[in-house]
């Protein structure tokens, strides 16, 4: 079966997946080995020299390793796709993949505070220059295109805010003046947004999140175009050596197999825990691209599913009161990273966006009050009435 055959949901089961074809095994192999054999000397100097196909050693490839790549790019609707050890691997690596000294690239204000610290604080190390934009406005990204700027780099939705941005609109303005567009996709998932369909050329993942989805491993994720992945990998990948696990790799696998019905459970809780914060007296304003008035809704509801699992809100009393709801809950867990079976809650400004200064927190939204919650698969109720608990100790 092939992808024009399947559907998503049937895709997440078995894209890319088949038993396999020695031992019948339904479940895909874990080839744990770092290194594989040769049948003579001639075939080993043959596999380096690429003329002929086969493995040679686990960070140069791996065929539990080649099979999430695979699926990723199947959903993402990319061409082909490497895997990398973490999220942050994968989008250092992509980075040098495009942009080397004397370049400049553009990255949007709000991403997760690591993503932050790596373009302010390591990427212009390298000697490229980084334009920190706000990428849902498309005049301020045209303002800062110069004759050496490379690529455009965002989150849609972004984190912690939730900012959407058009991917549509901004792939054809890099395409115009000649960038690549890199989209990090981990919030929405290719369950719920596919930006290459809209025009955007890299698909990024921290697939620690919902594509692995149950909070025990780290990976990321390039895909895109097969000419790009294959330059990645040779040129950068490898010699770099940010390389994924086979067993981290296939409990990611294992993950997805339930990804397109845990994305439609996290969106109906993420949407019923919105409801609840935004009628809510001590809550000030929520960030969900779900609700009908939120700023990015129109723009969400031409290029996502649903709106995902993710929601952040103001609680009046900023800091210490955030600091009170957070000691006060019992269902949900004071934790960062997302996209687990789990509901996680948590304070950007002092923990996942500590990366940015108190100023920059201010300037880009991520204010002292801001909580952050990925919605589990719990009953919605029930997080809501923690989280009813919780505030009323606040
Ligand atoms: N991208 C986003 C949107 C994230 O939220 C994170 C981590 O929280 C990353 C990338 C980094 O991923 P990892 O922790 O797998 O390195």
């Amino acid at each position: 079966m092939d992808k024009d055959n399947m559907s998503l949901e049937t895709l997440v089961v078995h894209g890319a997946q088949k038993p396999d074809p020695t031992t019948g095994a339904i479940s895909t192999p874990i080839y744990q080995t770092s290194t594989f054999v040769f049948k003579d000397p001639d075939h080993g100097a043959r596999l380096f020299r690429g003329e002929e196909e086969g493995y040679i050693y686990t960070r140069v490839g791996n065929p539990t390793i080649e099979i999430l790549e695979r699926k990723l790019a199947l959903l993402e609707s990319a061409e082909a796709g490497v895997a990398f050890a973490s999220g942050m691997a994968a989008i250092f690596n992509t980075i040098i993949s495009i942009a080397s000294a004397g370049d400049h690239i553009i990255v949007d204000d709000t991403v997760y505070g690591g993503t932050y610290a790596l373009m302010t604080k390591i990427i212009p190390r390298l000697g490229i220059e980084v334009s920190i934009v706000n990428c849902a406005d498309e005049k301020e990204i045209e303002s800062k295109i110069k004759g050496n700027t490379r690529l455009i780099f965002f989150e849609t939705p972004s984190n912690p805010t939730l900012k959407v941005i058009d991917i549509g609109q901004i792939s054809r303005l890099g395409h115009d003046h000649k960038l690549v567009v890199v989209v990090d996709n981990t919030f929405a998932t290719p369950i719920l947004q596919r930006p290459i369909e809209h025009g955007a050329d890299i698909v990024v993942h921290s697939m620690t999140k919902y594509l692995s989805g149950h909070g025990d491993t780290i990976g990321g994720i390039v895909v895109g175009r097969r000419e790009y992945i294959e330059r990645l990998r040779e040129e950068t990948a490898i010699d770099v050596g940010s390389c994924i696990s086979p067993f981290n790799a296939w409990l990611i696998l294992r993950g997805i197999k339930t990804l397109y019905l845990r994305m439609i459970r996290h969106s109906e809780n993420a949407y019923k825990v919105a409801r609840f914060l935004k009628d809510h007296p001590k809550v000030e304003r929520v960030m969900y691209p779900g609700l009908e008035d939120d700023p990015g809704h129109k723009i969400a509801r031409k290029q996502m599913l649903l709106f995902g699992g993710m929601v952040s809100f103001e609680i009046a009393g900023g800091r210490e009161a955030g600091k009170r709801l957070l000691s006060n809950l019992n269902l949900c867990t004071l934790a960062v990273s997302l996209g687990d079976t789990d509901t996680l809650i948590e304070h950007p400004a002092s923990m996942t966006h500590s990366t940015y200064s108190d100023e920059e927190c201010l300037k880009f939204g991520i204010t002292p009050g801001l909580i952050r919650i990925s919605v589990g698969i719990e009953n919605g109720t029930e997080i809501c009435e923690d989280l009813a608990r919780g505030l009323e100790g606040v």
